[in-house]
């Protein structure tokens, strides 16, 4: 099926397509127009330079409201640099002995 061409929202693999245009082309030196006939060539559906810039500005301001979620640990959600990881030590709280019939 071909995708919509009025299609407005940004799914997440054209998201990703576009992170990735960015990334080649260099964040300080991105050509609108030619991000926008990669993502056509890629074999999504057309934008405006406009539209694609503005969703790129939107996500990036997103980002930056939301501390970067891939530097927590993702089993204790301690932040990841230099930490120790609470929840890979499994520390077995020490059992009380049962059944022991010590007394008899
Ligand atoms: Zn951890």
């Amino acid at each position: 099926m071909p995708p919509a061409p009025a299609r407005r929202t940004f799914s997440g693999e054209e998201h990703l397509k576009l992170e990735e245009i960015i990334q080649e082309m260099g964040r300080n030196s991105i050509r609108w127009a030619a991000v926008v006939k990669r993502l056509a060539e890629a074999g999504f559906a057309e934008r405006t330079a406009k539209s694609v810039r503005n969703h790129y500005l939107r996500m990036r301001q997103f980002k930056r409201m939301q501390p970067e979620q891939t530097n927590y640990c993702r089993i204790c959600k301690l932040p990841q640099r230099g930490h120790v990881c609470l929840g890979k030590k499994k520390v077995a709280p020490p059992k009380a002995v049962v059944g022991d019939n010590s007394e008899e």
